[in-house]
């Protein structure tokens, strides 16, 4: 491992770290609803950017993709896909046996 040749005078120590600071972020407010927006991004309170609805918050919205997403997650219904993977290995079985 490489060791630094001399130390750092405190100059350049603090020279460098003039740069660590963080800046601000760039908040705005929404056109539709006033609450506070991260720029280039939908409003997180009614999803309203550049003077459209892009993106639907409404609870209604946000309950149809849930329930579209956790659909059947929980349990199989469909009782042939769980019998495909079973023939495949039965034909591996006879490939190998043949
Ligand atoms: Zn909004």
């Amino acid at each position: 491992m490489s060791v630094p040749k001399s130390r750092k005078s405190r100059s350049a120590v603090r020279r460098r770290r003039s740069h660590h600071h963080m800046t601000a972020m760039n908040i705005g407010t929404c056109e539709k609803c006033k609450a506070d927006v991260l720029s280039h991004q939908a409003c997180t309170e009614c999803g309203f950017y550049k003077g459209r609805q892009a993106v639907d918050h409404t609870r209604d919205a946000q309950r149809a993709i849930a329930k579209q997403q956790n659909d059947h997650a929980h349990h199989e219904h469909e009782k042939p896909a769980a019998e495909a993977p079973a023939d495949k290995k039965e034909d591996s079985k006879e490939q190998k046996a043949a």
